[in-house]
């Protein structure tokens, strides 16, 4: 049978541009959520995943909480990546000190975040699941993935974006 719908990643590229249309609303505002998180102190240190101290492996500088690593190195822009892999980790990479610059990177858990963004940022993410189902015959847990694809695509998106 032609047209068959496969459920491997590759071959959504249809159906991913039709959800970019349908979703673009709560697409927009999750990434509004996410991008605005992850440029919290407090959001990234509850979250922290990696050990203290980190040292720097070039100069040897050493870090000794993740509050002296934040306060301590100098922003990327795009320096966040991979969020949100909900449930799952992402990395904050900042650079070591002039003249080191070496590249440094910590990692978090993504856990649950019952704060009020947080709590909207699930309730966008279970709509667009909700208008996925209503629209397209993908499976409950191939349609997570899917949207989690489209997700960080549109993070990578506006970052790029934002470093222009
Ligand atoms: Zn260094």
């Amino acid at each position: 049978m032609t047209g068959a719908l496969k459920l491997g990643t590759t071959h959504y590229v249809g159906l991913e541009e039709a959800a970019m249309e349908y979703l673009s609303a709560e697409l927009d505002e999750f990434v509004q959520i996410s991008t605005s998180l992850v440029k919290s102190f407090g959001f990234l240190q509850s979250r922290v995943k990696s050990k203290f101290p980190k040292d720097c492996r070039k100069c040897g500088k050493s870090y000794k909480s993740f509050e002296e690593f934040y306060y301590g190195t100098d922003e990327i822009v795009q320096g966040t990546v991979s969020y949100p892999t909900l449930g799952s980790e992402f990395y904050l990479h900042r650079n070591c000190k002039s003249p080191c610059e070496s590249t440094l990177v910590v990692i978090f858990n993504d856990r649950r975040d019952d704060t009020a963004l947080g709590c909207r940022r699930r309730e966008v993410f279970q709509d667009c699941l909700d208008k996925i189902a209503a629209r397209t015959p993908i499976p409950c847990a191939a349609a997570r993935t899917f949207l989690l694809g489209l997700l960080a695509r549109r993070i990578q998106e506006h970052l790029a974006k934002a470093s222009c």
